[in-house]
Formats: C-alpha cells, sequence, structure tokens
C-alpha cells in the first residue's frame, strides 16, 4: 500500500512538473511561425513572451487599421509610444547609416506591388514614379509628442520588427533567469546562451531553394538574421518579383544576391541590416562590412561566398556549397 502511495505521488509529481515545464511553444505573428525553444521556461512565461509579441504587433502592423502604424499611414496625427518612438527612430538612423538602402518610408512602393496586401500586381512605370515622389523623406522628427506623416507619406517596419522582437523576446527570458533558449522568428534567429553548457549551438543558414543548407554556424549568446527573395515573392509573366526593394528604382531588388546573414549582439540591427545589404549588392555590401567590425556576415552570391573574418572557425560550409569560393573580407 505504501509503495503503491508513493508511486501515486511521483506520479503527481511528473504531472505537475510537465504542466509547469514547458519546453517549447510555436505560435504565429506578424505573419510568421514563430517558435520559442526554452528548456527552463514554464509556460507562464511563455505565455508572457506570446502576449508581448502579440502586443507590439497591435502597435505596429501596417495591416491593423487601428495600430498606431496604420493610423501613421492614414493621414493621423497619432500620439506614438515610446516604443514606437524608438524603434522609428532607430529605422531612420538605419537609413542614414546604409546610405538609403534601408528605407521604411518605401511602404507606398511595397504595397502597390501588392505585398502586405497579398494583392500581387506590377505596377505601371509612371505609377513608381509618381509613387517614389513620397519616398526617402528625411524631415520627419519622432522627437515631438504626436506625429503626423507628411501627405502619402507611408510607413513599414517590416524590415525591423522581427529582430527587434527577438531583442525583446531574449531580453525577457533572460530577466527571467533562462540562460539557454533559441527564439526562431522566421529568418530572425536569437540564440542565448549555448546548447549545453560547454558548446556553442550550431545554426543551419538555409539555403535559397529552401532544400538545403549554405552552412552551419557555430554561436551562442547572439542574433542571426537571414534576408532573401526567397522567403516572400509572386511571380508574373515567368518573373519572379522578390519582397525587397531598390529604394532608388521602387522595383524589387535584382542584384548579385541570393541571401544575406548578419550575426550580431542585436536583433534589431542584424535586421536591419541583413535587409540592406541585399539591397546594396555584394559589391557594396562587401565595402560597408569593411568599415563596420561590430557585425558578422555571410552573403551568398550567385558565383561565390563572401565571410566577414570573424566568422572565420565559426562557420561550416555545407557540401552542397562547397564548390563556391569563399571570398573573406578582412577588417
Ligand atoms: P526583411 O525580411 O527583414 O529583409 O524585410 C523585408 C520587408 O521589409 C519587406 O517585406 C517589406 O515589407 C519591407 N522592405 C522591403 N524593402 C525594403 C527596404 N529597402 N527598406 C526597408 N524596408 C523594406
Ligand atoms: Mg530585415
Amino acid at each position: 500500500m505504501r509503495r503503491i502511495t508513493f508511486c501515486l505521488l511521483i506520479a503527481l509529481l511528473f504531472m505537475f512538473s510537465c504542466a509547469q515545464a514547458a519546453e517549447s511553444r510555436t505560435f504565429f505573428a506578424m505573419d510568421t511561425m514563430m517558435t520559442l525553444q526554452a528548456p527552463d521556461a514554464d509556460d507562464a512565461l511563455l505565455d508572457q513572451c506570446e502576449d508581448r509579441i502579440y502586443q507590439l504587433e497591435e502597435k505596429i502592423s501596417v495591416t491593423n487599421a487601428e495600430s498606431q502604424i496604420a493610423r501613421l499611414n492614414a493621414g493621423e496625427a497619432v500620439a506614438i509610444d515610446d516604443e514606437v518612438r524608438s524603434l522609428l527612430a532607430f529605422a531612420f538612423d538605419m537609413s542614414d547609416e546604409t546610405g538609403g538602402a534601408l528605407d521604411i518610408t518605401l511602404y507606398p512602393i511595397v504595397r502597390a506591388w501588392g505585398f502586405t496586401t497579398g494583392e500581387y500586381r506590377v505596377p505601371a512605370d509612371e505609377e513608381i514614379v509618381a509613387l517614389l515622389a513620397y519616398v526617402g523623406d528625411r524631415s520627419i522628427s519622432v522627437s515631438s509628442d504626436t506625429l503626423q506623416l507628411p501627405d502619402g507619406v507611408m510607413i513599414d517596419l517590416g524590415s525591423v520588427a522581427k529582430g527587434y522582437a527577438s531583442d525583446v523576446l531574449a531580453g525577457l527570458l533572460r530577466e527571467n533567469g533562462v540562460d539557454r533558449a533559441l527564439v526562431d522568428l522566421g529568418g530572425n534567429i536569437y540564440c542565448i546562451g549555448s546548447k549545453a553548457e560547454a558548446s556553442p549551438r550550431r545554426i543551419g543558414l538555409q539555403s535559397p531553394t529552401g532544400d538545403s543548407y549554405i552552412a552551419a554556424l557555430s554561436v551562442s549568446d547572439c542574433a542571426i538574421v537571414t534576408s532573401g527573395v526567397y522567403e516572400r515573392y509572386f511571380e508574373a509573366d515567368g518573373v519572379r518579383y522578390g519582397h525587397i526593394f531598390d529604394p532608388s528604382t521602387g522595383r524589387p531588388v535584382n542584384g548579385d544576391l541570393l541571401s544575406v546573414t548578419v550575426v550580431g549582439k542585436s536583433g534589431a540591427r542584424c535586421d536591419a541590416l541583413s535587409t540592406a545589404l541585399f539591397v546594396m549588392g555584394s559589391e557594396k555590401a562587401g565595402a560597408w562590412l569593411r568599415a563596420h567590425d561590430d557585425v558578422e556576415a555571410l552573403l551568398l552570391s550567385e558565383d561565390a561566398l563572401l565571410i566577414t573574418d570573424g566568422l572565420r572557425g565559426i562557420v561550416k560550409i555545407s557540401d552542397d556549397y562547397a564548390s563556391l569560393p569563399v571570398q573573406w573580407i578582412e577588417r
């Protein structure tokens, strides 16, 4: 009898601990399947993480008419909150730092091509030229309490939001004592600690065709963000149009890069840069990276892999890409 009671007690304890411990959580937000793997987090903490992302989405979604960003885009004067204000200020700074390759005021163009609305189309040349008049406004100041965009100007934080969200989640998990976790928000990964204490985590960088890996990175405590058109695109008359646009032409980037991965401490910065370097193309992106050593990057072009020197010993090229020449970007 005593043994049965003991076994029951153990079983109850096991059930209780299963209800508390949460290995991972998958949910859909920001148009992306998101996964949190945090073996030491409980369900309540993962609920908190999930809610935090829904709150952020509610503030910045361009498709939710009630969001602060959608109301700005509708021409309203909006009392933006501190989080939206600092995200906007960050995105404008990143525009300056990347010579305008990243530009959140591109939204009228992005929308005209049907991205974010799902009504894909190739706009006429005149329409693109007309919309470009509203792109690149550098006079927008986010310092006053209320912000109102000039007529016709619209913004979209899609190029930085998920990287920022990964920082927020990493912060929340760490504050709550979690020291090993993998935050995977589509192409935006944040790695807290390492899988086992002693060894770094190996993160696979998906190939643009989606069926293999370009390389694996052995990392801990950093963000790894990848941009490529294969993530989102549409086809019309046999032409593939990707979701990353060149602000100088108002057209999908048609450069020599297939994929850009940026590694660094800030997910938001890595996200901004993966988009911007993709826009720049390999030559300008290589020059930009030579002048900035606070991030590492791996760029896949049609005929080479460009890799910053800080990834030496950390990157392992997969067999499928081993025949491509590697150009090291030395700093
Ligand atoms: P990402 O997936 O981070 O590379 O960001 C791409 C998303 O940002 C697109 O789906 C558009 O909504 C938006 N976008 C496209 N091109 C740019 C650009 N040059 N600058 C800023 N945002 C852009
Ligand atoms: Mg980005």
